[in-house]
């Protein structure tokens, strides 16, 4: 994984190597910088299946050029900070240095339901 891990955090000196290993967020020991794991699962835009995914120059991108269940070429990326054991044979995971105002917004993509994934929603009590 590290050439591919190399290849998507290019802007970065740091590869994060020995960052995370038994945790989801904390401090690079090597750089620094506060890093939190993401993961990414790539779906079919038409029938919302789950494609392989690759890394290719930086970007997330489904393995196969067309869709096995619907034959779409169309596809798009979910990043998630969570994902149920039973996606990580489909998910890209990387570590990127989160900025310390970013915490709120990222809490608030935490996605839930193994099945049917759909963000959590929050209740304003002013509906
Ligand atoms: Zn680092
Ligand atoms: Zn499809």
């Amino acid at each position: 994984m590290k050439s591919l891990l190399d290849l998507f955090l290019r802007k970065s000196t740091c590869a994060h190597t020995h960052a995370l290993i038994n945790t989801n967020e904390g401090y690079c020991p090597d750089c620094g910088a506060y890093l939190k794991k993401y993961f990414y699962i790539v779906r079919c835009l038409r029938c919302d299946v789950k494609r392989e995914a690759k890394i290719y120059f930086g970007d997330v991108l489904p393995k196969e050029k067309y869709c096995t269940n619907c034959g779409s070429k169309e596809y798009y990326v979910e990043k998630l900070d969570i994902i149920s054991f039973i996606d990580i044979p489909y998910a890209i995971h990387t570590k990127e240095i989160v900025l310390q105002g970013e915490f709120e917004f990222a809490s608030a993509q935490i996605w839930v339901d193994s099945n049917n994934v759909k963000p959590v929603r929050y209740l304003t009590g002013s509906v």
